[in-house]
C-alpha cells in the first residue's frame, strides 16, 4: 500500500476505466415514472408512478437500495409477481 507521497509502478497489459456510468432515461423521460435524478423511483411491488409500469435493475431505485446483481434478478421475480397481480385484478 502506497503512502499518500509514494507512487508505485503496477505491470499490466490494458486498463480499463469503468466509472462514473449513469442510465440513459431520455426514451422513457415522458412517462411520468418518478424519475428521480438518474434513477426512476419504485415501490415495494417495484411499481413505478404510473399504475402498471413497472421498474427494476439498476435504474429503479428506493431506500437502501444496493445495486448488484443478485437485487436487480430478486426485483426481476417481485416485478414479475406485481405484474400477474396487476393484470388479475379487476379494475
Ligand atoms: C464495473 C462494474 C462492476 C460490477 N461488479 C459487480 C459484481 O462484482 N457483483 C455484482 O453483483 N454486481 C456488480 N455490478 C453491478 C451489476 O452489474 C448491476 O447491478 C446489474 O448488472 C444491474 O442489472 P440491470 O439488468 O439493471 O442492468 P444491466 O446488467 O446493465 O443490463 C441492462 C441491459 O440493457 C441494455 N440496454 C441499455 N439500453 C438499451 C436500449 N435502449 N435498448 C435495448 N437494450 C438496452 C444494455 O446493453 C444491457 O445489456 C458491477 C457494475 C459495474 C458497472
Amino acid at each position: 500500500m502506497a503512502l499518500a507521497d509514494e507512487s508505485v509502478e503496477l505491470p499490466a497489459d490494458l486498463l480499463l476505466v469503468s466509472i462514473g456510468q449513469v442510465p440513459d432515461l431520455a426514451g422513457v423521460e415522458q412517462w411520468e415514472l418518478g424519475i428521480s435524478g438518474p434513477h426512476i423511483e419504485v415501490d415495494s411491488a417495484m411499481q413505478t408512478d404510473r399504475r402498471g409500469v413497472f421498474a427494476v435493475g439498476d435504474f429503479a431505485a428506493y431506500p437502501g437500495k444496493v445495486r448488484m446483481i443478485a437485487t436487480a434478478v430478486a426485483e426481476g421475480s417481485t416485478a414479475t409477481a406485481s405484474v400477474e397481480r396487476f393484470l388479475m385484478t379487476p379494475n
